[in-house]
């Protein structure tokens, strides 16, 4: 049978039944590279797929990818992940002074078996996740590393946007406390409910109620290498990253054999050295050596080269990183990639490490199992309709709508009056 019916049928079981796994006939490839500053890669194979149940929006038919025949850019919700398959999205790979183009970084990670967890999520970063129209019921995890804006400034962008676009139950921060309690993740939580508390208080009874809470989850940044969240298979482990004051760490996720390192912001460490070891993808940030980030940002060159080389990462130092690291693909990210930009972050990189390499950009799509590695850009529309929400949305207890007392509402102007309510779920 050729890959064409399989993809017909792939979809029509799919499009059946929601949630199946297929039996693919494996073959062996090459990996297409499709972005030029990418040096890739191994051995290609069919992932299986695991039709992992998402709500679809309407007109989507995903599909199966047979013998490892990823269409040559990503469309989102055309592609069933495969059962044993890893997906990570770079949603912001910028800088704080984000562009268009380059918003603040976070990653989206998605498992085969249908988890999806975000890293970091920093201002910018919720138009390209909406971009991608994710079921937002799946979507109630973030690791923050640390807590600049260029990593969390989106967070209540996220918190109200996804309650508002398919979330019906809380939506769960993870991030390292800080060397005292005013610079921990609970102070920052706590703080956003009461700047937002008005916000909140205006979509409460509209909204499902459980969607509106968060709950925040504190863990001791100095922990090395222990256990921050656990489920479903899905382990994600914490250790200290070294970047302007304490309170910073990286992250791992293991799932099925497979794992994926988020670095966050540090200088290099031992400890990402120690417990990055065996990553299938090693993302660290590789930031504009001292002589281009003076010009991006028109800084003397001493301010340029303390913040590349003592608060951040630059290209010769992650290409140090990477190549004692040695993982299938070491990720960079957090610049803005201009073509001096990019010549001068590729020239430092490839002065000390030739293995399997992105530079990752806005809406780069990594996927992984055990035999391949593909990566891809996304393509996404600019004008995208809010996702489907589902009917376990639809339902979820709504209380306590409010509205505004009587004397704003005696101020209605009697020049209009609306149309009758009609009645409610018509
Ligand atoms: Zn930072
Ligand atoms: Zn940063």
């Amino acid at each position: 049978m050729n890959s064409r019916s399989w993809r017909k049928i792939s979809a029509i079981s799919a499009a059946l039944i929601g949630a199946l796994v297929f039996g693919i006939h494996v073959v062996e490839g090459r990996v297409q590279v499709d972005w030029p500053s990418i040096a890739l890669l191994e051995t290609a194979s069919a992932a299986e797929g695991s039709g992992a149940a998402d709500a679809m929006p309407r007109g989507r038919t995903p599909a199966a990818i047979v013998n490892g025949e990823y269409p040559a850019s990503y469309f989102p919700n055309t592609e069933i992940l495969g059962a044993d398959e890893m997906r990570i999205t770079a949603l912001g790979t910028g800088m704080p002074n984000q562009t268009k183009k380059a918003v603040s970084i976070s990653y989206f990670v998605e498992l085969g078996n249908g988890d999806k967890l975000l890293f970091d999520i920093g201002s910018g970063a919720m138009g390209n996740l909406f971009s991608l129209r994710p079921d937002f019921s799946k979507i109630d995890k973030v690791f923050a590393s640390h807590l600049h804006v260029d990593h969390v400034g989106d967070f209540m962008g996220l918190h109200i946007g996804s309650w508002l676009s398919g979330r019906y139950t809380p939506i769960h921060f993870y991030g390292p406390s800080g060397a005292t309690p005013e610079l921990g993740s609970k102070t920052f939580i706590a703080g956003m409910k009461q700047a937002y508390a008005w916000d909140i208080a205006t979509r409460s009874g509209a909204l499902p109620d459980a969607g509106g809470q968060i709950e925040v989850h504190e863990f001791n940044y100095l922990q090395e290498d222990e256990i921050v969240y656990q489920e479903n298979g899905v382990t994600v482990r914490s250790w200290p990253a070294i970047h302007s004051l304490d309170g910073a760490v990286s992250f791992s996720l293991e799932w099925n054999g497979l794992k994926y390192v988020f670095g966050g912001d540090t200088f290099p460490n031992k400890w990402y050295m120690k417990f990055a070891a065996g990553a299938d993808v090693a993302s660290h940030e590789c930031f504009l050596p001292p002589k281009a980030l003076a010009a991006y940002f028109g800084w003397d060159l001493a301010q340029a080269t303390y913040v590349s080389t003592r608060i951040h990462t630059e290209p010769q130092a992650f290409g140090k990183v990477m190549s004692t690291l040695k993982p299938r693909l070491a990720v960079g990210y957090h610049s803005v990639q201009s073509p001096e930009n990019n010549a001068a972050i590729m020239d430092g990189v490839r002065a000390v490490y030739d293995g399997p390499l992105a530079i990752a950009r806005d809406l780069m799509v990594i996927n992984v199992s055990k035999k391949t590695i593909k990566v891809r850009m996304a393509t996404v529309d600019e004008y995208v309709l809010p996702p489907d929400v589902t009917p376990a949305y639809v339902k979820a207890p709504r209380t306590d709508q409010k509205s505004p007392s009587e004397a704003v509402l005696k101020g209605k102007w009697d020049g209009y009056t609306p149309p009758p309510m009609p009645k409610r779920g018509q």
